[in-house]
C-alpha cells in the first residue's frame, strides 16, 4: 500500500472509531506532574494499579518533584508497588525527577515553554524514559503534538493492513503525524481511541463481527 492510502486510512479510521466510541476525555491527573507520574507508573500494568500506586504518593504529598528527589528510591518503591515492576519505576520517577530539577528548577510547567522536539531528545536521555513514556508526557501533561504509539496501536494497524509489522516507533508516529493536522488534542483523542478498540474489540482475539472498522480491515482471522 502506499503512503497516501495508508494515510488516508488513518484519517478515516479516526473517524470511524469517533463515530464508535465519541470523546475519551483523557488523561486523568489533576496536575502535569501527576500525568507525567502516570506516564511513566503505566508501562505494563493496568490504570486501575497506577491508580492505586498514585493515591499512595498523593496521600504522603509525594506528587512533587521535589519531594521525589528527596525521598529514598526503596520507600517510593514500596508506595507504588500497586503498579507493578516497583523497583525500576522507582528508579524511573527519580531520574524523571533529576531531570526535571537540573533542567527546570524542579518545575514541570516551566517544560511547557520548550520545543517539543529538542525536550523528546531530552526525555529520552533519562534513563528509563522510552519513546511511549515521552510522548505520553508530552502529549498528555504538557499538551504538545507528539503523537503516542502503543501496542495497540501497532496490532489493530497491522491487521487492518496499514501497516506492514515491522515498522518502528519513530516509523509509525511519523505516519499518523504525516496523516492528522498538527494538533494535541486530535492527538489526544485518537491515541485513547485506539486504547479503547485494542481492549474492548481488536483484542488478542478480535471480535470483528462487532467491529466498526470491519468493512476496511485485511484480517482474515
Ligand atoms: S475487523 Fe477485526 S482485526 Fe480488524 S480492526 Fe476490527 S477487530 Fe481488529
Amino acid at each position: 500500500m502506499n503512503s497516501k492510502r495508508r494515510r488516508g486510512g488513518v484519517k478515516r479510521v479516526y473517524e470511524l472509531l469517533y463515530g464508535e466510541y465519541g470523546p475519551q476525555n483523557w488523561w486523568p491527573g489533576d496536575t502535569a506532574v501527576e500525568v507525567c507520574i502516570g506516564a511513566i507508573l503505566t508501562q505494563s500494568t493496568s490504570w486501575t494499579n497506577v491508580e492505586k500506586a498514585i493515591g499512595n504518593l498523593k496521600e504522603r504529598g509525594l506528587v512533587d518533584v521535589r519531594r521525589i528527589s528527596t525521598t529514598d528510591e526503596s520507600k517510593l518503591a514500596e508506595l507504588i508497588r500497586p503498579s507493578l515492576y516497583y523497583n525500576v519505576k522507582a528508579r524511573k520517577l527519580k531520574e524523571f525527577a533529576r531531570f526535571v530539577e537540573v533542567e527546570y528548577g524542579g518545575q514541570v510547567d516551566d517544560m511547557l515553554d520548550a520545543d517539543t522536539e529538542d525536550l523528546r531528545e531530552k526525555l529520552l536521555g533519562v534513563w528509563g524514559i522510552g519513546p511511549e513514556t515521552s510522548d505520553s508526557i508530552l502529549l498528555y501533561a504538557l499538551g504538545k503534538p507528539s503523537f503516542v504509539v502503543d501496542a495497540y496501536t501497532r496490532r489493530i494497524f497491522t491487521r487492518m493492513g496499514l501497516l506492514e509489522g515491522g515498522e518502528s516507533y519513530e516509523e509509525i508516529k511519523l505516519l499518523f503525524e504525516s496523516a492528522l493536522e498538527e494538533d494535541p488534542r486530535l492527538y489526544n483523542e485518537y491515541h485513547a481511541l485506539i486504547v479503547e478498540h485494542g481492549k474492548t474489540t481488536c483484542k488478542t482475539r478480535p471480535e470483528c463481527e462487532t467491529c466498526c472498522l470491519e468493512m476496511l480491515c485485511d484480517y482474515k482471522g
